[in-house]
């Protein structure tokens, strides 16, 4: 785009959302170039609308421009998808952050896009209510990014994820229009587009309204930390408890590396001598959850666990968990940089996938901490590095890559819960034939939002995008735009 054209968007931007709310100097844009990977790239100019039809103004004008659009939320993603790779308009949806409505006896919450999902959770407690989607990231990411990553976290082992909590959206469509998906009674009539909507990674349409389907919050909650000398026992007791017929609301693993950097940080009782610490989690009526509760001490104890310490009181159940919900920060705090990495597994085969993950790390040269939800087999490897390090970035993504293809190798996937975006797009045909990517498209295509709505993003290929994650990269270096 030239100067002159962006400065001509810009203005009729600022007279759609008013001046305060489009930002376009560098100074400003820095703040959105990128998410919680490592890959970078400037939009060309940000705004922030309050209203869905602020959305779809500034839809329109990128389309009468010809820029693509790009929706964010908090910028928490950990695959690059609010990355804008082909700049345009980066489309902030903070300011839409309103709870609008709590149906305490249809248990149904309306919400616009930005609420920051913890914020809707504090509102549903004092109702005893609860929305079931709760990623580790809760404390920042948006409702609009949970819907549209189709997100998990520590409690959708037993709930499901986020599409399963999603009863109807308000959405606008590349070409401007609001349509409402889904409806606020369940099982609406027709082709499930709600469904679709949700994990399409905003490469469909932009989500400006959000009806969600609420659970109670449970009678009874006990949390439990199973001390192992191994990853492997630890395994075992993830097998053991399900074996036994229990599907815990949480089962969340550290390994030794991320319990020495957690620990000294956080303070939350983990053995630093640990070899692993499982945090379980049952809920339920008060006689069940005595019951389950017996059953996964009875697992851990048989897969060799070294202690089994259990907390019902609410403050100590936080305590166990805040040592979980900080240990990503805390790696923050611990190594000059990070990569976060998102593969899944069959439950069983986590013993043998992370054996394999460590001996890539020790290959590659990097060190690498472990904390991921177990009960899923959704591993989260996290490889610290020094980007100052000559070669760094691109041998902790060669080594991601080789992750990867060992989660996929072993029977899993690219990605357990935090989408495809940017970062995965040229594994997906490890994973799905040329057919089945090609119905993806027709379906993205329908939308209209092909080349337009967040481009280069999910699906391998397109115009305009490279390939391979290596590619990807040398194509984004090689644009003026973008820093990597
Ligand atoms: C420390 C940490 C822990 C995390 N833990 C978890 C976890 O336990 N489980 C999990 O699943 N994820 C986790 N994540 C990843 C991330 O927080 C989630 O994917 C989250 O849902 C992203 O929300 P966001 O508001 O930050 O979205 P963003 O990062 O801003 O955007 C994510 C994607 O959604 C699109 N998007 C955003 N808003 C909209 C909208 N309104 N309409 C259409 N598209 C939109 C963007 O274009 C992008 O493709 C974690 C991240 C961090 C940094």
């Amino acid at each position: 785009m030239t100067t002159t054209t962006l400065q001509a968007l810009v203005s009729d931007l600022r007279r759609a959302l008013g001046p305060r709310h489009v930002l376009d100097t560098p100074e400003d844009l820095i703040a959105f170039e990128y998410d919680a990977t490592i890959e970078r790239a400037l939009p060309d100019v940000a705004v922030f609308p309050a209203t869905t039809e602020e959305v779809a103004a500034a839809v329109l004008l990128a389309r009468r421009y010809g820029v693509p659009v790009v929706p964010r939320g908090s910028g928490t993603g950990l695959s690059g998808g609010a990355v804008p790779v082909n700049g345009g308009v980066m489309v902030v949806l903070t300011r839409m952050n309103r709870i609008v409505e709590i149906d305490t006896l249809d248990r149904v919450a309306v919400v616009q896009p930005g609420v920051i999902n913890l914020h809707l959770q504090e509102a549903l407690a004092p109702h005893g209510l609860t929305w079931a989607p709760d990623p580790s990231s809760q404390r920042v990411c948006t409702v609009g990014g949970n819907v549209a990553n189709n997100s998990g976290g520590p409690h959708t082992l037993a709930h499901g994820s986020t599409v399963n909590h999603v009863l109807a959206l308000e959405v606008v469509l590349p070409d401007g229009r609001i349509v409402n998906l889904g409806s606020r009674v369940p099982d609406a009539p027709g082709i499930d587009l709600r469904g679709l909507m949700v994990g399409s990674e905003g490469t469909l349409g932009i989500v400006t309204r959000a009806t969600l389907r609420l659970v109670r919050a449970s009678e009874s909650v006990r949390t439990f930390l199973a001390v192992f000398d191994s990853v492997e026992a630890a395994s075992e007791a993830v097998s053991g408890v399900i074996r036994r017929g229990i599907i815990p609301v949480a089962m969340e693993m550290l390994d030794q590396e991320i319990i020495r950097i957690v620990e000294p940080r956080i303070h939350a009782g983990y053995p630093l001598d640990a070899g692993a610490v499982l945090l379980i989690e049952v809920e339920g009526l008060a006689e069940g959850v005595a019951q389950d509760a017996a059953t996964v001490e009875a697992a851990c104890l048989e897969a060799g666990a070294r202690e089994v310490r259990s907390a019902e009181a609410k403050a100590e159940r936080d305590a166990l968990w805040e040592g979980r919900k900080a240990a990503i920060g805390a790696i923050g705090a611990a190594a000059p940089a990070f990569y976060l990495l998102d593969g899944v597994v069959p439950r069983t085969r986590l013993p043998a996938v992370m054996k394999q993950v460590m001996a890539l790390t020790a290959e590659y040269g990097f060190r690498c901490a472990n904390v991921f939800h177990a009960g899923d087999g959704n591993l989260h490897p996290n490889i610290m590095f020094d980007p100052a390090e000559p070669d760094a970035e691109r041998r902790v993504l060669a080594l991601g890559e080789a992750i990867m293809r060992v989660c996929v190798d072993a029977g899993g996937s690219v990605t357990g819960e935090h989408g495809v975006g940017l970062e995965k797009r040229s594994y997906m045909e490890w994973v799905f034939r040329p057919a089945d990517l090609d119905a993806m498209t027709m379906a993205r295509d329908a939308f209209g939002g092909a080349g337009f709505f967040n481009p280069c993003k999910v699906l391998p290929g397109g115009h305009g995008c490279a390939t391979g994650h290596a590619a990807e990269l040398a194509a984004v270096m090689s644009d003026p735009r973008v820093y990597v």
